[in-house]
């Protein structure tokens, strides 16, 4: 075989492998309303501990959370929580969570670690893939969030995370108050610039001390360095959360300081600087997204499916509410003339979130992406209840992209 029809070959076999797999992570993070990613620019700056404790914070106000620690050379999460002898257990194609309570649910690099050095051996494809598995193939279920303890620094690691997430909310950054930090700071904000990913805040950690006996807040550091730092960088400032000795003693115990403390001034610390993450009004400064409904079109002929989306007749609109996992309105709409681009705006003006499809090429579904409309490819020309029941109910078995033009 000729050299170049070896790379074509291969070339197409890597971009339908990718093609699948981000069809995976979609389905698989399509029932996640917000995801959180906690970043810093250096380790041992109290990340993994605002991780655990925005989780656990988040579940104690009713919400369904998962919190996933990609911190691949110091896992904590399992530490924090006492959940350091659990291991993940496979069931069928996907990994079960552990679960630390009804409303909480844990993975991390740490329960597939033999050993805490074992990860050190790891190269940046293999890195890449327990990150992706963890994003694809995890029962998450239904979240109101996804908390995600990133590895610190602005690597390759958290690179992956962002990119396989669909759509994140944003990035909470944890610093201290050092003069290093600053530096920090300016590299996870240049990070989340370049990646398009919003900052929703910055948490200043280890700022003041709070005396274990009298509960006094000193400022060793003095001053707002937290807050100017934010300013300076146009972001929210979330708060600042003190060095609390009880903080470490959670850590070594596994009990979340949050559950246990709050009482003390740095749990208020930390419920003042949470607030704002979970705050559904419009001084909300996470996007309100109402993943629970969502408009789903499907191209038809003769009231099925069309497999050829260019010609179809007319466009069946359903609402549905995932909640129920119903149907709550359905309509035909017959669509304008066919050119190139009129069909992603028509569909993007009705607020359409996704369309089924039979075969699609390649450009038109860029366009749809461009119009933040998901495309799923190589649905069975069936009825459209039936199609977007099945597609809800995550039994949706999509076949080849037939119509590559
Ligand atoms: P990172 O994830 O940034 O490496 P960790 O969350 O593991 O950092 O925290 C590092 C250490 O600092 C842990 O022992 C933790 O208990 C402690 N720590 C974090 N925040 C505080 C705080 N506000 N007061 C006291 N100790 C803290």
């Amino acid at each position: 075989m000729p050299k170049e029809m070896n790379t074509d070959q291969a070339n197409l076999d890597q971009h339908l492998k990718m093609q699948a797999e981000q069809q995976q992570i979609k389905q698989n993070m399509k029932h996640i309303k917000h995801k959180i990613l906690v970043l810093s620019g250096k380790g041992g700056v109290g990340k993994s501990s605002i991780a655990v404790n925005l989780a656990v914070w988040l579940s104690m106000q009713g919400k369904k959370v998962g919190l996933l620690d990609v911190d691949i050379h110091g896992p904590s999460v399992p530490k924090l929580l006492n959940l350091e002898d659990r291991k993940l257990q496979a069931g069928g194609d996907k990994i079960a969570p552990i679960e630390y309570s009804d409303t909480l649910k844990v993975i991390s690099v740490g329960f597939i670690l033999n050993n805490e050095n074992d990860a050190l051996i790891w190269r940046g494809p293999m890195k890449h893939n327990v990150i992706k598995q963890f994003v694809c193939d995890v029962s998450w279920g239904q979240l109101d969030y996804l908390i995600v303890d990133c590895p610190p620094g602005t690597g390759d690691e958290p690179l992956s995370i962002v990119q396989l997430l669909e759509d994140p909310d944003g990035a909470v950054i944890v610093t201290t108050p050092q003069q290093l930090a600053v530096t920090d700071v300016r590299k996870c904000v240049t990070f989340c610039g370049k990646l398009n990913l919003p900052i929703l805040g910055i948490v200043e950690n280890m700022s003041g001390f709070v005396c274990p006996n009298c509960n006094h807040k000193t400022n060793i550091f003095g001053g707002d360095g937290g807050k100017q730092l934010a300013d300076e960088f146009e972001t929210p400032f979330l708060g600042s959360i003190p060095i609390d000795s009880n903080m470490v003693g959670s850590a070594d115990t596994g009990k979340p300081f949050i559950n246990f403390n709050n009482q003390s001034p740095t749990a208020q610390a930390l419920n003042h600087a949470f607030e704002p993450l979970l705050r559904s009004n419009e001084n909300n400064i996470i996007n309100n997204k109402e993943q629970d409904k969502m408009k789903i079109a499907i191209p038809l002929t003769n009231g099925k499916l069309s497999q050829h989306f260019g010609h179809c007749e007319q466009f069946a609109i359903l609402d549905v509410d995932l909640g129920s996992k119903s149907i709550t309105n359905q309509e035909s709409l017959t669509p304008p003339a066919h050119e190139p681009g009129v069909l992603p705006k028509w569909l993007a003006d009705l607020n359409v979130n996704i369309i089924i499809a039979g075969g699609m090429g390649q450009r038109a579904q860029q366009l749809f992406n461009q119009n933040r409309i998901d495309v799923v490819v190589g649905a069975p020309s069936e009825q459209p209840e039936k199609l977007v029941l099945a597609y809800i109910n995550d039994t949706l078995v999509a076949g080849e992209n037939i119509c590559d033009h």
